[in-house]
């Protein structure tokens, strides 16, 4: 009797370690929704503790990355909310912890400059703090940073995140990845034909140093603009209007020497515009598409005859007469609207200055400010020679 019982608890223990070997080796390597096995409970418990303390938000995504992470995520209305377990400890951790030991000053530079390529300085220089409250989304191909900025919020309606893909982080992730073969490089910023956008347009320049800082502006705004410039100062601003076309904008002719076309000769105005071409395919090896007639002057027999789009403005700052940062700023909030043609001119302080303020808050309004083309490629409109554009509105 007793060496039965005996008989049958050696079988009993070695059905329990054939067991306890098969789940090891098999259930190890095949579950990626697998607790690993040898810490399980602890895991468990961890991961059931926030399901709880999280039951009242939409559950998301609840997965056991290869076996060093369990990754948990909910929605609670716009907030995107996200848990790590390490799957070893069941000690709760952040996404950073899965990085390979060294890299994590190479990881924050990557995203710092994803950052600055996707959002305008203002933006990213918020979000670029490593303070600042992160959630990090684990998905297939990339890894989504959402951030969460109470200075942001109060200006800005859309959620801020980025998108990472692990093409371009792959070298500093402690976990295997699956990659999208097709990914070729992040391009960042990108218009957007849902979003509404207007036109800025600066007339009279080019004007040295005042150009050059306003080509930086918009750079740092994600936002371009149209220049006009006239032909007789273009001969003194090669630099700059290389500087103004190497940064996304465009440039057309505002006269050789700014007359009013009305006052004068059919045949002077031609040869106005036949020299300024000239001299700016000199510089740039390009050719001018589009002429702002000065005073916005302009009559049927001139359209006819300038083989040229003319684009005028619907919107107005005056900043030549005002000189006042404030009234020029307030003046563009006030009157803009989607498929709109702003005037100003790069040859005063003032403007530029109004330009650098008014930029984020047209941006945290929902604007994109473009140049002419892209606006008109933004509206899906085609500008025709021999005609004259004072918006790009559905109506005008
Ligand atoms: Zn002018």
């Amino acid at each position: 009797m007793v060496m039965k019982e005996l008989y049958v608890k050696i079988g009993c223990a070695m059905l329990a370690v054939c067991l306890f070997t098969f789940l090891f080796v098999f259930g190890k390597d095949r579950g990626d929704l697998r607790p690993v096995f040898s810490h399980s409970f602890k895991v468990e418990e961890k991961v059931n503790a926030i399901l709880k303390e999280n039951e009242a938000k939409e559950l998301v995504a609840n997965e056991n990355i290869k076996n060093k992470f369990v990754y948990l995520a909910f929605q609670d209305g716009e907030t995107f909310v996200s848990h790590f377990v390490d799957a070893t400890t069941g000690e709760e951790t952040d996404f950073t912890t899965y990085l390979k030991s060294g890299t994590e000053e190479a990881f924050s530079k990557k995203v710092e400059e994803l950052l600055y390529l996707k959002y305008p300085k203002f933006i990213a220089d918020v979000l670029n703090d490593a303070n600042l409250p992160k959630m990090y989304q684990v998905l297939e191909t990339e890894l989504v940073i959402h951030y969460t900025s109470d200075s942001l919020r109060s200006l800005i309606s859309d959620s801020l995140y980025l998108r990472v893909n692990y093409n371009d982080i792959k070298d500093y992730l402690d976990f295997p990845v699956s990659l999208d073969t097709e990914y070729e490089q992040e391009k960042g910023y990108a218009l957007d034909k849902n979003k509404k956008a207007i036109a800025f347009t600066f007339d009279d320049g080019p004007s040295g140093a005042l150009t050059n800082r306003l080509v930086d502006i918009l750079e740092q705004n994600k936002a371009h603009a149209t220049f006009f410039m006239v032909g007789n100062r273009m001969e003194y601003g090669a630099e700059v209007i290389r500087n103004v076309l190497n940064k996304g904008n465009e440039i057309g002719s505002h006269s050789y020497a700014h007359k009013n076309m009305k006052r004068q000769k059919l045949e002077d105005i031609v040869s106005g515009e036949e020299k300024t071409k000239e001299i700016y395919r000199n510089i740039t090896g390009q050719e001018l598409l589009y002429t702002r007639p000065p005073y916005g002057n302009v009559n049927k027999s001139i359209k006819e005859t300038l083989d040229t789009t003319f684009i005028t403005w619907n919107v107005d700052t005056e900043d030549w007469l005002h000189r006042d940062k404030d009234y020029i700023v307030n003046h563009i909030l006030e009157h803009v609207s989607d498929g709109d043609i702003v005037l100003m001119h790069d040859v005063y302080e003032t403007t530029i200055d109004a330009v650098e303020e008014v930029l984020p808050k047209l941006y945290a309004a929902g604007y994109q400010v473009v140049s002419v083309s892209e606006l008109a490629e933004l509206k899906g409109r085609t500008l025709e020679k021999h005609s004259l554009y004072r918006s790009l509105k559905e109506v005008e």
